[in-house]
């Protein structure tokens, strides 16, 4: 076991602060990494402010960790010290299930292991996040990462990039789709990156008028201000997919109306409380509304491979650890551009 410094969450309401948390010694097929950057996720705030309950403190988040190999076990075959090695929201997972023998590890029958706010497989230890100078993983659960892309602007795709490439491909998103992004945050502007990189035509919905150059620079095809009813109107029923980003309530009726016949509208914000949706916006032209956790470990790996060959990174705003709180206060605003990510020699 080795103390490791850390930040954390003490309780729902005050902020972040220092910590100090045990790591255990790599075993045989653990991989132990020295984390250099990690990306600030809203999902971080939504648990460090329980709004999902269930947060277990002091809670140390982080799940979108890059860092350098330090110490490999005995039978680790993937890695050696001196590697790049990624961490995304998952360390691991019951490996026995058919959705975990399908490398569908974040739908694992007996629930995944979280990287942090977690228990390990022995049900004991509490699972801590990148917020932190070292993590011990399992080999199995450790990404290759590529140095030729900017290793900062790498760590979101460990969860933004997967989460929204997962659901493009689950849903062969391609040329000839008319795609709405709505929400131009971590999720959505990783969203808009890839979609137009698959080859769909891409619109970026938006609540912030102040976003549009930004949804032009990063490939959006056309920007739609979700405020104004007239564009609203003039979008009905024009989209084949929309993928929802947002993290706060809001009316998915709305939204439902903008597909065209057999349109999905694919969930990926998770916002605390449950929405109401009308039967007749789905009836209507054979909708449907569905959703979409993460991804799996081998489409992850493949995600950070395609992101390597096509040179694909997301825009960060480089932070120190102390700063997270007024990150968080800032994300709350929609005011980031596209994600904080922490310098972890701050730390
Ligand atoms: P984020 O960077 O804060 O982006 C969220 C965006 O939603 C904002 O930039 C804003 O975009 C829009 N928004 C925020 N508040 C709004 C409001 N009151 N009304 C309308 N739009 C609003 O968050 P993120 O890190 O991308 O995460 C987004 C959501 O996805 C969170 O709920 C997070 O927990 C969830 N998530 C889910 C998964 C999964 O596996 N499904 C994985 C990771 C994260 P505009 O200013 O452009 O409107
Ligand atoms: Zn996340
Ligand atoms: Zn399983």
């Amino acid at each position: 076991m080795s103390r490791i410094k850390a930040f954390a969450a003490y309780d729902a309401a005050s902020p972040l602060r220092d910590y100090e948390i045990s790591r255990r010694e790599p075993g045989p097929h653990d991989v132990q990494i020295d984390i250099l950057y990690c990306g600030v996720c809203h999902s971080d705030l939504h648990q460090v402010r329980n709004e999902w309950g269930g947060t277990v403190y002091p809670l140390v988040p982080g799940h979108e960790i890059v860092g350098r190999v330090s110490a490999v076990g005995s039978d680790v075959t993937r890695f050696k010290v001196g590697d790049l090695a990624g961490v995304g929201c998952m360390v691991d997972s019951c490996r026995e299930c058919p959705k975990c023998k399908k490398g569908l590890e974040q739908y694992c029958d007996n629930g995944f292991t979280g990287t942090y706010n977690s228990f390990e497989r022995n049900g004991k230890t509490l699972t801590y996040g990148g917020y932190s100078k070292v993590i011990v993983t399992t080999e199995d659960f450790v990404l290759n990462i590529s140095g030729k892309l900017d290793l900062k602007a790498v760590a979101p795709l460990l969860c933004a990039g997967i989460t929204t490439y997962s659901p493009l491909r689950h849903w062969k998103v391609g040329k000839g789709h008319k795609v709405g992004v709505l929400g131009l945050g971590g999720l959505g502007h990783m969203a808009v990156k890839f979609a137009v990189s698959f080859g769909a035509e891409v619109t970026m919905l938006s609540h912030s008028p102040s976003k549009q150059k930004d949804a032009e620079r990063l490939g959006a095809h056309r920007f739609a201000l979700t405020s104004d009813s007239e564009t609203l109107k003039s979008l009905a029923g024009y989209f084949d997919f929309i993928i929802d980003t947002v993290s706060a309530p809001h009316d998915y009726n709305v939204y439902l109306n903008l597909l065209d016949t057999n349109g999905v509208l694919i969930c990926v914000g998770a916002p605390p409380d449950p929405a109401q949706v009308a039967a007749f916006n789905l009836i209507m032209e054979r909708r449907s509304i569905a959703g979409s956790l993460i991804g799996g470990i081998p489409e992850t790996q493949e995600m950070l491979d395609y992101c390597a060959e096509h040179n694909i990174v997301s825009d960060v705003e480089m932070i120190a650890m102390q700063d997270v709180n007024e990150a968080y206060e800032r994300m709350l605003k929609g005011d980031v551009k596209y994600r904080f990510v922490i310098d972890m020699a701050t730390l």
